[in-house]
């Protein structure tokens, strides 16, 4: 027995929902697989039901959800859905460009390098990206592939539930097909609202997610952002602690992590967004050789932007900027900054 999680879309994209309704059906009828359906991971505040729900599935699961896996991954740790990473064989867009071996992604080999005392539950989660394939049967196969591979002993997730508190809400997440329409109806929403049928609101939400398998605790992040959004935990390791203090649509934090281990899923940039690769991921940095800020410079605008939505002062470089720029020796001429001389000299 396995368990299958389909996280859904954010918004009404009918292509999307026709892929979850596909899968859903399928695996309805399937005896050795327990599907459910729940709102959009990141959207998920940890007080929801679905995410009460989530935590008390035992044993091996797959989420599918239109979300980077990395991203994905770490926003269900955050959410203490724990357990190893289970490795999918799904052809990835996240994939693609990954050819290299980065400082950035020497960690990333799916353990913490920064303190934990939480102790890691002794089963695999598979994370699949819904964005992939819109071919609801390769989804179908890799699970069933997954399926046979699982080792966790069977598990009657129906009776589980029954032995639990609040199992009359969460049984509402295992919903059937003819859910999937309702959904979405409630009025006096925001169009950025979801409502799922058990009236708990599900609002979009924007806050960065740290991937404890890059991050080094270096504290940079928290040294720069000026709106709280970091802290520590009891052991002194760095955490999103305020999640909503974050401001919607400014990733200015993943741009000075030095491990890039932090995403923002809802970005638009792919290595923002929890794809592989780094943030700024190219091997010799134009934004030297045609005067663009770099990603220090454009993550300082953006935070002085929301400093200034606040009623705040700008800070511009005065403040967080990382200390290995700070500190930085300087390094011997080599052969860039010959050409960036021999350009400057053309006068472009
Ligand atoms: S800046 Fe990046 S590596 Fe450093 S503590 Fe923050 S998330 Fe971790
Ligand atoms: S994006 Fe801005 S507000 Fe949000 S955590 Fe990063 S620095 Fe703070």
């Amino acid at each position: 027995m396995i368990s299958v999680v389909i996280s859904q879309a954010q918004g009404k994209n009918p292509a999307k929902q026709q892929l979850e309704a596909e899968l859903v059906a399928a695996l309805s009828s399937e005896a050795d697989v327990k599907v459910s359906l729940v709102p959009h991971l990141y959207d998920l505040a940890a007080e929801h039901s679905a995410t009460q729900f989530l935590r008390a599935i035992p044993g091996d699961v797959i989420v599918l959800s239109w979300l980077y896996p990395r991203a994905a991954r770490w926003i269900l740790d955050r959410q203490n859905i724990r357990g190893h990473e289970g490795i999918s064989l799904l052809e990835s867009k996240s994939d693609e460009d990954d050819d290299d071996e980065s400082p950035a992604r020497k960690n990333g080999n799916g353990h913490c390098e920064v303190p934990d005392a939480r102790p890691l539950p002794n089963r695999k989660i598979y994370c699949l990206d819904l964005r992939d394939h819109s071919n609801a049967s390769v989804y179908l196969d890799e699970i069933h592939r997954i399926a046979s591979e699982a080792s966790m002993p069977l598990v009657d997730l129906f009776s589980f539930l029954q032995t639990q508190p609040q199992a009359e809400r969460l049984e509402k997440y295992l919903r059937p097909l003819d859910l999937l329409a309702e959904q979405k109806t409630a009025t006096s929403l925001d169009d950025d609202d979801d409502a799922p049928a058990n009236g708990e609101v599900v609002r979009r939400r924007w806050y960065p997610v740290i991937d404890y398998s890059r991050c080094t605790n270096c504290m940079e992040c928290i040294d720069f952002c000026l709106f709280g959004v970091y802290g520590l935990d009891p052991l002194g390791s760095i955490l999103v602690e305020q999640q909503d203090s974050c401001k919607k649509g400014c990733p200015a934090c993943s741009r000075v992590c030095p491990a890039n281990a932090i995403v923002f899923p809802g970005h638009k940039t792919p290595a923002i967004a929890g794809a592989d690769g780094e943030v700024g991921d190219v091997k010799i940095d134009l934004s030297k050789l045609f005067g663009a800020p770099s990603a220090v410079e454009l993550a300082a605008r953006e935070r002085d932007v929301e400093l200034v939505r606040d009623g705040r002062d700008t800070v511009g470089l005065t403040i967080g900027i990382p200390k290995r720029l700070k500190d930085k020796p300087k390094k011997p001429r080599d052969e860039l900054d010959d050409l960036i001389d021999s350009l400057d000299a053309l006068e472009l």
